[in-house]
């Protein structure tokens, strides 16, 4: 529990930088990136199974950009993004 809480902590600071070059794919809006550390209050679950965030427009940076860089990318199993390498 301690290790996800500093990486959302580093992950928050470095949210002002770039998101690497080498990223693709998209979000399938499976919500394990905010179930870290503990489940975000604004997540919500459609019907469908899927997640979303109920203040998107407003979200903050570190969300937004998630996953950052392929260092960051702690949700590697579910996500539906990528790094090349
Ligand atoms: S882990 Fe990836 S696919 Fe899942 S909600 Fe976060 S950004 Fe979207």
């Amino acid at each position: 529990m301690k290790n996800n809480w500093n990486s959302k902590i580093i992950r928050t600071f470095t949210s002002v930088l770039s998101v690497a070059k080498n990223r693709e794919g998209h979000c399938i809006n499976c919500g394990e990136c905010c179930k870290l550390p503990n489940s975000c209050v604004f997540l919500r679950n459609r019907k469908d199974g899927e997640y979303y965030c109920s203040i998107y427009t407003i979200k903050p940076l570190n969300c937004r950009k998630y996953p950052r860089t392929d260092n960051e990318h702690i949700t590697k199993k579910t996500c539906g993004f990528k790094f090349i390498k």
